[in-house]
């Protein structure tokens, strides 16, 4: 097998005449090789995610820190630093915007067609790939189609058809375990020798679960590990100089456990490695993430001891490794490496400046696709019976928070049915993002009744979060409301128009917590403050906190679905600390609420009035809206809001009488 077919192949002939024409800085071990040692690098993208134009299709506009556009117009300048590359993607690239959702949902791939990122991708010469866990999201025979149409090989060594086999080498798999590519490298003398590269890929092992509607009883994975320990001797054995593992998977920790889903510290310290691409947490390694990370080197570029990178996500970095091989024999040994995560943009005074413009032939590649995406953003893919607004989030049970919750139920049900938690009740925990403030009087969620498009979908869920679910007691529930209802100022009884709303308290980390009902006292001080300090002890604002219409029991365990950002700690929540995580998605928060939408076509976010306020005697406060939320006031059933007049720069204020 030639590699010369491959234009990366050729591109590495050629890295002397290209740097004629352009300024380029040639990499100190093309500069310093001499005969028998050769430069060679390794370029990765990883965890595009379908990016492939510079722009946010959730948003509707154009975004300079993604797309693979960008990356590739750097690829020919860093390629041509070195006298030796190749070109190696590794994994999700399949799913993750709604160019992923439209290809898969809308339009689907008849015989012959050529998935976009695929055809991206193609344009530039990859010499390999292996898969990322979000490969699985729309079903495997839809994943085999996409594959079919690169022009670059896939590989995948734990990712096996059926049962596992007594030993990982006779496992069934469905793509290749690894590859071993004929290239030939210069040398310091220009003198050309054959080099045998090979490559391995590794997915989580989690696919299982995360996809277990598309995976069970197709396949099974196994360690990734075991399996590298297992395949990399016959690699050896075969002939490959270099061994370069492709690890979908972050770094995790230098203590073995089974099933690691983040595995790569523990890969690359596996004997006949010589090099290892890293990706699914989305970072730039080394990059300033890594600082003192166990494992790691962050200003050696090294992971256990071997060189490593990891490329960022959506073509944000261009992952580069470089080798110094020296000639053995008739082998091939590395003898020094340097690694660097090359980004495409970058931060001046908190605004990104682009670094490249984007290569033209890789956005004509899919410019047709990229139209169609624009369209499918803006067209309905489902149906609200009822209108979704958050003019009243802060101060009533609200259909923007309910949808969210509402899909955060659904989503962690289904993950949950097959595990030692799948008899615990699920709860949602989720609090309005675009509530005015800051962002001004417009700032808020308004779609109307009918049809519902994706880019609203990004108005109900402003950030990338994943989903992930906590396991807590009844208790902890109430601390956790507890903490959410420190947005409020105490409120005195006999008292008119008291300010509600205390505005140093992020509308993002008041949540209202969904499979519960209860009532907050306003007339009790908060127990926290905004920064999670306990303020009052004794105070008590949630009242009549029930569970299927009974008092919740303080010491019942609850599943909350939420996001990483509050089960991590974000917000300081009572012991929500990361250490009550039972559940981490791959999924966006957004993403589910798409599919939510999708699959039921017609959603129904109706507020339920889980929670009001409680009587306060003759009190009222007052709060400031939107001016538009005029128009459904008279949908909110929990409290008695009226008009108060125009507040401060083009908020209306209203009344509540409690
Ligand atoms: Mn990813
Ligand atoms: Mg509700």
């Amino acid at each position: 097998m030639s590699s010369m077919l491959h234009p990366i192949s050729r591109r590495s002939f050629l890295a002397g005449s290209a740097a004629a024409g352009a300024l380029v800085v040639l990499h100190p071990f093309s500069v310093r090789a001499q005969a028998n040692q050769a430069h060679l690098r390794i370029m990765e993208t990883t965890d595009l995610h379908v990016h492939v134009f510079p722009y946010d299709y959730y948003a509707d506009k154009p975004n300079d820190t993604m797309g693979v556009a960008r990356t590739a117009s750097i690829i020919d300048a860093i390629g041509a630093e070195a006298t030796n590359s190749i070109l190696v993607d590794n994994g999700d690239f399949l799913q993750g915007n709604p160019m992923g959702d439209y290809m898969a949902y809308q339009r689907g791939l008849k015989d012959g067609d050529v998935h976009p990122i695929i055809k991206a991708m193609n344009t530039l010469g990859y010499d390999c790939s292996t898969l990322g866990n979000h490969e699985f999201n729309y079903g495997l025979d839809y994943m085999f189609k996409v594959l079919s149409g690169a022009d670059f090989p896939f590989v995948c060594a734990n990712l096996t058809k059926g049962q596992l086999a007594g030993d990982a080498t006779k496992d069934e798999l469905f793509l290749k375990p690894y590859v071993i590519l004929d290239k030939t490298v210069k040398d310091g003398t220009g003198a050309e020798h054959p080099i045998r590269v090979g490559l391995i890929g590794f997915v989580p092992p989690q696919v299982m679960t995360w996809d277990s509607k598309h995976l069970n009883g197709k396949a099974m994975t196994r360690d990734i590990v075991k399996t590298a320990q297992a395949w990399v001797p016959q690699m050896r054995e075969e002939g490959a100089d270099i061994v370069v593992a492709l690890s979908h998977s972050g770094m995790g920790t230098p203590e073995y456990g089974e099933n690691l889903e983040n595995a790569s510290i523990l890969l690359a310290g596996v004997d006949g490695i010589d090099a290892i691409v890293t990706g699914h947490s989305h970072l730039d390694f080394p990059g300033p993430k890594f600082d003192g990370m166990a494992g790691v080197d962050n200003a050696k570029g090294t992971i256990n001891g071997k060189p490593g990178v990891m490329g960022g996500f959506w073509g944000s970095h261009l992952g580069l490794i470089d080798l110094m091989l020296e000639r053995d024999g008739n082998a091939w040994r590395v003898v020094s490496s340097t690694s660097e995560a090359r980004p495409i943009f970058k931060r001046e005074d908190r605004k990104v400046v682009p670094i490249v413009e984007s290569k033209a032939a890789v956005e004509e590649a899919v410019r047709e696709e990229h139209e169609a995406t624009l369209a499918y953003v803006r067209t309905p893919v489902g149906k609200t019976s009822a209108p979704l607004y958050s003019y009243f989030a802060l101060v009533a049970d609200d259909p923007s928070v309910q949808i969210v919750s509402q899909a955060q139920i659904w989503y962690i049900k289904d993950m949950l049915k097959d595990t030692e938690h799948k008899d615990l009740p699920v709860l949602s925990a989720a609090a309005p993002f675009k509530s005015g403030g800051r962002g001004g009087p417009d700032y808020y969620t308004d779609v109307p009744a009918g049809d519902v498009a994706i880019k609203n979908v990004a108005d109900l869920y402003l950030y990338p979060n994943t989903v992930q679910a906590v396991a807590i007691t009844g208790a902890q529930v109430k601390e956790w409301l507890e903490m959410s209802a420190g947005i409020f100022k105490q409120v005195e009884p006999r008292k008119a128009d008291q300010e509600l709303i205390n505005a140093d308290f992020p509308s993002y980390n008041f949540d209202v917590v969904d499979g519960v009902t209860y009532r907050i006292d306003l007339s009790q001080p908060p127990k926290y403050d905004p920064k999670g300090a306990v303020l009052n002890a004794g105070s008590n604002r949630i009242t009549e906190l029930m569970f299927d219409g009974k008092p919740i029991d303080p010491a019942a365990k609850f599943v909350v679905a939420t996001n990483n950002y509050r089960a991590g700690g974000g917000g300081n929540f009572p012991e929500i600390n990361g250490s009550k995580v039972i559940f981490e998605a791959p999924d966006t928060n957004r993403d589910v609420i798409v599919r939510y939408i999708v699959e039921q076509g017609t959603i129904n976010p109706s507020a339920d009035s889980n929670w009001s306020f409680a009587p306060v005697e003759g009190a009222s406060v007052i709060f400031e809206t939107g001016p538009r939320a005029k128009e459904h006031i008279a949908e909110v059933k929990a409290v008695k809001i009226e008009a108060a007049g125009d507040g401060a720069e083009g908020f209306a204020k209203y009344r509540i009488t409690l």
